[in-house]
């Protein structure tokens, strides 16, 4: 088995595409095959080599490497179809010669007339076949003598086109419709449906896995491989992705590119995972895989002719999962842009890495994506009991009776005692305040949680009161903003409720 993914470098790769690159990924690996890299470049306007380098470095980033392409070469290159011209002219020669391609030398501006006057008349607009007629002899001579001409294919007239696909059944187009498409334009570059086809069967691609939107394509392909001599693979085309209100992914529904869920800090096997689901099922009510078992159980078979609607919410919940479970040094260094930007990280140290990775359980377990991280661990670094005080749920706490007690008790224990750089110190301490003053269970924590983190809620004391205590004792200068400790906070705390 060989597949293909075969983007055109002409903008950033939008999660639809990076979808079908991902089933031809699991396809291939599922089953032995190969996976081909090719770059659609002959756009020579729209084609940017700065999208060439985004497209494969998102690829990579998901986790699709491929064994062919224009970067790690190959046995069927060159995999750019720029670098594959000749072989297009040479094609494009044979059709010539056996008569089933002509030269065509209507104007851009004819072709646009008969188009507009097409539309007008409320007709398909399709090519005339204006030069259809001409004696090859005579358009030879015009080339020669230096005359612009296109190359059209000639379709062969009345009958059917069908072919089957996997995902659609048989699909089956009336060639009557079809006009001579062009196979090379006057400058010699090709068109997508004559580049593609001369592509498929030089690098023996045994299966065509692509969007919908290609389906109108096919037919003027299959022809091609006829035409051409050429066995023609097998297709699957999948339904589009669609946004909340059932049209395209687009823009407008927000983010649509692989890049910006990265910026975002969707990690990139959560996005793996997601987009394997988008029309198509693992099976057994399982969802959260990883890639190598994805792909043992994908089967084109299983894939749905329904368009799958782009769930944000969905992806948000698979990021999750693989959030709880990631390294906490990994997500340290994807969170560090983050950090460094909420000015909680001022240099990135050796200690700033440590902190930041000790810290990650605090918030990895209750964000959708890494950009939130930052705002679960603010109060590490932002400790105001005035402002505290002031926020209603806090109140609520303070309101409570025992609550001021308990303030009292933990800032004279504190003052006294060794930092609570573990949860054993915390829980030791926490007893001595039960003692003290008599209050349990909520009435005993919660106070203390207001009194040590200016919040009614967040992530578990056990966790949180060690980081805090862990920060305060980095010296200046350790590339972590300065971190107020528990036995100082708890004073302060105390300090404003005699206010
Ligand atoms: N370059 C085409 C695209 O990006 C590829 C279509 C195909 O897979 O045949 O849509």
């Amino acid at each position: 088995m060989r597949v293909r993914f075969a983007p055109s470098p002409t903008g950033l790769l939008h999660v639809g595409n990076a979808r079908t690159a991902l089933f031809n990924w699991l396809l291939a690996r599922g089953g032995g095959g190969t996976f081909i890299l090719r770059i659609e470049d002959t756009d020579a306007e729209r084609s940017t080599p700065e999208s060439e380098r985004g497209i494969l470095d998102d690829l990579r980033w998901l986790g699709l490497q491929w064994d062919e392409g224009p970067d790690v070469g190959g046995a069927y290159g060159p995999y750019r179809q720029s670098e594959r011209l000749d072989l297009y002219r040479s094609y494009a020669g044979e059709l010539l010669d056996a008569g089933q391609a002509y030269y065509c030398f209507c104007s851009p501006d004819a072709l646009e007339r008969e188009r507009q006057a097409a539309l007008e008349a409320g007709r398909p607009p399709q090519y005339s076949g204006a030069c259809r007629a001409l004696p090859p002899a005579e358009a030879a001579r015009r080339v020669a003598a230096g005359e612009a001409a296109a190359v059209r294919f000639r379709v062969p007239a009345r009958r059917d086109v069908a072919f089957e696909d996997v995902v659609r059944g048989t699909v089956r187009f009336d060639a009557g419709v079809i006009g001579d498409p062009v196979l090379l334009r006057s400058d010699g570059r090709p068109a997508y449906n004559f580049a593609v086809v001369v592509d498929d069967a030089l690098m023996e691609v045994t299966h065509v896995v692509r969007g919908e939107d290609h389906v109108s394509n096919t037919p003027r392909q299959v022809l091609l491989y006829e035409a051409l001599h050429f066995e023609a693979p097998v297709f699957a085309h999948l339904a589009l992705v669609l946004g909340p209100d059932h049209t395209p992914l687009s823009k407008r529904h927000g983010a649509t590119s692989v890049a910006e869920f990265r910026n975002r800090g969707i990690l990139p096997e959560a996005l793996l995972n997601y987009l394997a689901l988008l029309g198509w099922s693992p099976g057994e009510s399982e969802e959260i895989l990883p890639a190598e078992e994805l792909a043992r159980r994908f089967s084109l078979e299983h894939v749905g002719r329904s368009s799958a609607v782009f769930d944000v919410e969905k992806l948000a919940w698979v990021n999750r999962h693989y959030l709880r479970d990631a390294a906490p040094a990994r997500l340290a260094a994807l969170a560090m842009p983050h950090l460094v930007e909420a000015g909680f990280v001022l240099a990135e140290t050796a200690t700033a890495r440590d902190f930041a990775a000790a810290v990650m359980p605090l918030a990895a377990a209750s964000v959708d994506r890494i950009e939130q991280i930052p705002a679960r661990i603010r109060f590490l670094f932002e400790f105001d009991p005035g402002r505290a005080r002031a926020l209603e749920e806090v109140g609520r706490v303070l309101a409570e009776p025992g609550a001021s007690a308990v303030i009292a008790a933990l800032a004279a224990d504190l003052a006294g005692a060794p930092r609570l750089v573990d949860r054993e110190r915390f829980r030791a301490a926490a007893a001595r305040i039960r003692q003290a003053t008599g209050c349990k269970g909520r009435a005993l924590f919660h106070p203390i949680r207001v009194a040590l983190t200016g919040e009614a809620g967040g992530p578990e004391l056990d966790l949180a009161v060690p980081a805090i205590e862990r920060g305060a004792e980095l010296p200046p200068g350790s590339g972590v903003a300065p971190v107020l400790g528990c036995r100082e906070r708890a004073a302060r705390f105390a300090g404003e409720l005699q206010k």
